[in-house]
C-alpha cells in the first residue's frame, strides 16, 4: 500500500498553507500561534473567510457548496488548517445537521438551511443528549405531540448542549411515540431556538469557557414540515450522524501542534537536554506517528470508496487518547506554572498561557461523540465478534 502524497496533492498542500498565512486575519494568526480559545465570533469571522473562498465544506457534494476534493485532499486540508491552530469550525451546522439534511432532507429543507449553513449565517447546536440519556440515547424523554393542526409541541430538557447560547437553531432527538421499541419512536427535529419556549442557560467548564448549555422546551410549537426523514424514523438518522462525528475525533493535526508545543516548552524549561524528558516525549510522537499511519490507511480505504467502518471507533479511542497525553506532557513539563491558571497575557511565556484550559478541554474527548467505552463496546461486538453484554 503507497501511502505517500503525490506531487499534486503536495502543491495543494502548499496552496493551503499559503492562504492560511496570507488570509488569516493578524487577530486570529495571533491566537493561533499560541494556540489560543477562539470565541464564537471569532471562529464565524474565520468561517465566512473560507465560505468566501469556497472552501468552508470539503466534505458536500460540489452541487450544493462542496469543493469537489477527493479524500485526500479534504485530509490535507484539515491537516494544514489543524497544524496552523486555525479556528475549529462549530461542527453541528457544517459536519452534522448539514450533511444529514443533504441525505435525508426534502428539497424545501435543502433550499431552505444549507445555503445559510454555508456561510454562517445560522449558527447551529446539537440536542440528543438529556439529563438520563447519554450514552443509552434512546432513553431520551423529551416529547413532541403532535397538536392536529400541523405541528408537534415539544417539551423536555435536553443537556450538555455545546454553544447553545450562540445558536440560531437546535436540531433534536424527540420522541414522537411512546409504544414499541424504545430506538423505534424517535424523531429528528429542527427547532428554531427564537420560538416561545424555548430557553438556553450557559454553565461554565473548568476550562473556564461557558461551552454547554442546559436547553429547556416548555410547550414549543414546531411545523411539522421541520422533521427531517419521516416521523419515528430518527433513530436511523441519529446513528449516521454519530458515525461521522466520530471519525472528525482523530485530531492527528492538533495533537502534532501540541506535541511541537510540548518540545518548545520544554526547550524554555531547559528539559531537553535531560534524556528520562526526552524519553517521555519520543514515546508519544511514536504512537502519535502509528495513529497517523491508521488514519492514512482508513484514508486510502475512503479513496477506494469504502465508507468508515468500526475502525473508525479505533481512531476515536486512540485520537483522543493521545490528545490528552499530549496535553497531559505539556502540563508536566510546565510544572508549577501549570497551576497558574486564567492569569492575564504575560504572567506566563505565550506557549503556555493557554495549556492549563487546553488541558481541562480535553478532557472532554474520550466523552463526547460516543465514550471511549461504548467504542470498545462497538469493536469487540463488530471487530473481534465478541458476543454483546448479558
Ligand atoms: C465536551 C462535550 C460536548 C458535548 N456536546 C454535546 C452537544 O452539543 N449535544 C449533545 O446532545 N450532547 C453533547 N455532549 C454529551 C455527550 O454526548 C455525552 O456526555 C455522552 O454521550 C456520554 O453521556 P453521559 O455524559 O450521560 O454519560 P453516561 O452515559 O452516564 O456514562 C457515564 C460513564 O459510564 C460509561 N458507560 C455508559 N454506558 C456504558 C456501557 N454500556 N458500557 C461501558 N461503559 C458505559 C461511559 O463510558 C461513561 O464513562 C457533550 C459532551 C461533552 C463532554
Amino acid at each position: 500500500m503507497d501511502l505517500s502524497f503525490t506531487p499534486d496533492q503536495e502543491a495543494f498542500r502548499e496552496e493551503v498553507r499559503e492562504f492560511i498565512r496570507t488570509q488569516m486575519p493578524p487577530h486570529l494568526a495571533a491566537k493561533a500561534a499560541v494556540d489560543g480559545h477562539f470565541e464564537h465570533e471569532e471562529v464565524m469571522e474565520w468561517q465566512k473567510i473560507l465560505y468566501r473562498k469556497g472552501w468552508v465544506a470539503p466534505h458536500w457534494p460540489k452541487e450544493v457548496g462542496g469543493t469537489g476534493w477527493d479524500a485526500a485532499r479534504r485530509f490535507i486540508f484539515s491537516e494544514e488548517l489543524e497544524k496552523a491552530g486555525a479556528p475549529t469550525l462549530s461542527p453541528f451546522g457544517l459536519a452534522m445537521v448539514g450533511p444529514l439534511i443533504i441525505q435525508f432532507g426534502s428539497d424545501a429543507q435543502k433550499q431552505r438551511f444549507l445555503p445559510k449553513i454555508l456561510s454562517g449565517e445560522e449558527a447551529w447546536c446539537q440536542g440528543y443528549s438529556e439529563p438520563e440519556a447519554g450514552s443509552d440515547l434512546a432513553s431520551l424523554r423529551t416529547t413532541a405531540v403532535d397538536d392536529g393542526k400541523g405541528n408537534f409541541v415539544v417539551n423536555g430538557q435536553k443537556t450538555w448542549t455545546t454553544y447553545g447560547q450562540y445558536a440560531d437553531w437546535i436540531f433534536c432527538l424527540v420522541r414522537t411515540n411512546q409504544t414499541g421499541k424504545k430506538q423505534t419512536g424517535i424523531s429528528f427535529l429542527l427547532i428554531d431556538m427564537k420560538t416561545p419556549g424555548v430557553k438556553a442557560v450557559p454553565m461554565l467548564t473548568t476550562g473556564h469557557t461557558p461551552a454547554f448549555c442546559d436547553t429547556y422546551f416548555d410547550n414549543v410549537v414546531v411545523p411539522k414540515e421541520n422533521v427531517v426523514g419521516p416521523v419515528d424514523g430518527g433513530w436511523t438518522m441519529a446513528k449516521a450522524l454519530l458515525g461521522h462525528e466520530r471519525t472528525l475525533i482523530a485530531a492527528v493535526g492538533t495533537s502534532t501542534r501540541a506535541l511541537i508545543r510540548v518540545k518548545r516548552i520544554a526547550q524554555e524549561h531547559g528539559l531537553l537536554a535531560d534524556p528520562a524528558w526526552r524519553g517521555r516525549i519520543a514515546r508519544l510522537e511514536i504512537e502519535l506517528e502509528a495513529l497517523r499511519m491508521q488514519n492514512y490507511r482508513a484514508l486510502v480505504g475512503a479513496q477506494l470508496g469504502h465508507a468508515p467502518g468500526p475502525e473508525s471507533s479505533v481512531l476515536k479511542i486512540r485520537g483522543s487518547e493521545i490528545l490528552q497525553q499530549a496535553m497531559e506532557l505539556a502540563m508536566d513539563v510546565m510544572g508549577p506554572s501549570c497551576m497558574a491558571w486564567f492569569t492575564p497575557p504575560g504572567v506566563l511565556s505565550p506557549s503556555e498561557q493557554w495549556i492549563p484550559s487546553a488541558f481541562n478541554y480535553t478532557r472532554a474527548t474520550t466523552i463526547y461523540g460516543g465514550s471511549n467505552e461504548i467504542q470498545r463496546n462497538v469493536i469487540a461486538k463488530w471487530i473481534l465478534g465478541l458476543p454483546a453484554q448479558a
